[in-house]
């Protein structure tokens, strides 16, 4: 079946997965959906000095995570080190052809010239002598033995045109671009030239990428040329810099900072916001709503919406995605999403110093052994949080035992004496003795409340200070209403109990 669009996603397994990687990937996964064309996933993997293992597993499992299963749902999935025999068939018709040939130009005399070209100001081109010589000379030259590389014979003074969705036209002309070399001596073939090789045999239609490979491109409609093949279309998607303008690195950044995925999933992200933050990195729906699933950017995903412009990361933005999406979730996948944080990542946490050593050795059991006061905290803590590891901090007294606490029921400031916090605690008791287990919901608690706070002539604080730390042992906590009902009767009344003591 020949299909209109098929794009290609090729990573080269050099490192964790970055969010630039990530978003590129987005853009070729929903641009396929949203045009029911096909994907194809290859590894770059020719770099074998750079290229690991366990980079291929830590990149598959976090687009996976990001709900990109490229691995299961590709339609197809290669490695470009399988292809080595398809590139030494292009490289030796090439050299038939007379469209390379072999360059003996030593680096050490590269060096030469480059430098020479910047003390002189000029932009470095190198035009190879070799590249007039003919066939037969050449051909002695390599039996001989002689070092050389692979390069392509560039036409002089052509205009290499290409219409890129998101830039728009742009043209380069080969007089900057000079010979390019495209494989090494023993015939092992680079970047360039294997990656035009495997798109022409996978057939891609559009060559979505980052906007790091623009100056690749006319590079590579060279070599197409060469192969007598016609250009892919091409869309290079804008690059994302730092607060400095600077390409956003996992150097640069303020700690805290995440830049690549493994970052969000420590730090207690949730795949649907950083699916979301990575979408608005370039994209715009050119409306005003901002929260888009993964299924939304499937259907309306449109490269028209790319901004051609640099995109501004704003790590603040990500958090407030987050935010939206821990508020808005389906439960279910809310508890999903932070009892596999709780295990998988939360004790990788480069934020390990921000966790309490209790936090810290809460397994997922603990979490579910009393599962409806789990849901309940859940879903009152998520109404304020940012991330996961924030949720676990207001679990832990919503969940488990009152902590020991150093927070005093009375409270100079707020004109709380000693007498007066016990005679609150005193009347809270009483008060919610009084209502029925059934009735037990904040609201009732709330009503209740106002009425003593106005029997007693009390300031709202002097009420609620006394009430919000008997039950949670801490400064801050959600509204008292709120967390009385979340632990119900019996366990309001054992912590007044406690603190009354
Ligand atoms: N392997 C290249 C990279 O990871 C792919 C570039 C391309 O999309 O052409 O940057």
């Amino acid at each position: 079946m020949s299909h209109d669009v098929i794009v290609r996603m090729p990573p080269s397994p050099t490192g964790w997965l970055h969010l630039g990687t990530a978003r590129t990937a987005l853009f070729n996964w929903c641009f396929a959906r949203a045009n029911k064309g096909q994907i194809v996933f290859r590894w770059e993997d020719t770099d074998k000095t750079r290229s690991k293992k366990e980079y291929e597993t830590e990149i598959l499992a976090g687009l996976n995570w990001l709900g990109m299963d490229f691995e299961k749902k590709s339609d197809k999935f290669t490695r470009q080190t399988d292809n080595t025999e398809r590139h030494n068939q292009a490289l030796k018709d090439l050299w038939k052809a007379d469209k390379i040939f072999p360059c003996f130009t030593t680096a050490a005399e590269l060096d030469q010239l480059r430098y020479k070209a910047q003390k002189e100001k000029k932009g470095f081109v190198f035009w190879s002598p070799y590249r007039s010589m003919d066939h037969a000379t050449l051909q002695t030259k390599i039996d001989s033995g002689k070092p050389f590389v692979w390069r392509l014979r560039v036409t002089k003074g052509q205009n290499m045109m290409f219409t890129d969705l998101v830039k728009g036209s742009i043209t380069v002309n080969t007089d900057t671009i000079g010979d390019i070399t495209v494989a090494r001596q023993d015939g092992s073939v680079l970047y360039m030239l294997a990656n035009v090789i495997d798109d022409l045999e996978d057939q891609i239609s559009h060559v979505i990428r980052g906007d790091d490979h623009i100056s690749n491109t006319p590079k590579q409609l060279c070599i197409l040329a060469a192969l007598g093949e016609k250009p892919f279309t091409y869309a290079h998607i804008p690059l994302v810099l730092d607060a400095q303008n600077k390409k956003l690195s996992k150097r640069n950044v303020t700690p805290g900072v995440c830049v690549l995925i493994r970052d969000f999933q420590e730090q207690g992200f949730l795949p649907e916001a950083v699916v979301n933050g990575l979408a608005f990195l370039g994209w715009n729906p050119k409306t005003t709503e901002e929260i888009f699933s993964l299924a939304d950017l499937e259907k309306i995903f449109d490269l028209k919406k790319v901004n051609p412009a640099a995109a501004q990361y704003d790590f603040g933005k990500m958090e407030w995605f987050n935010q939206q999406w821990i508020k808005q979730l389906e439960i279910t996948k809310l508890k999903t999403y932070f009892l596999e944080w709780n295990k998988r990542f939360k004790t990788t946490n480069s934020l390990r110093e921000g966790l309490s050593e209790t936090i810290l050795g809460r397994s997922d059991e603990d979490y579910l052994e009393n599962e409806a006061r789990f849901t309940k905290a859940l879903n009152l803590v998520r109404q304020k949080a940012s991330t996961l590891p924030v949720l676990a901090d207001e679990l832990e007294y919503l969940c488990f035992d009152l902590p020991a606490s150093s927070v005093t029921l009375h409270n100079e400031k707020m004109k709380i004496s000693p007498a007066l916090a016990d005679q609150v605690i005193q009347v809270i008791k009483e008060m919610l003795e009084k209502i029925e287990a059934s009735d037990f919901i904040a609201e009732n608690i709330r009503t209740r409340s106002i009425e003593k706070i106005a029997a007693m002539g009390l300031k709202n604080g002097q009420f609620l200070w006394p009430f919000r730390v008997a039950l949670s042992g801490r400064e801050k906590s959600v509204g008292p209403f709120d967390m009385a009902e979340v632990l119900g009767k019996k366990e309001c009344l054992e912590r007044f109990n406690k603190r009354l003591k």
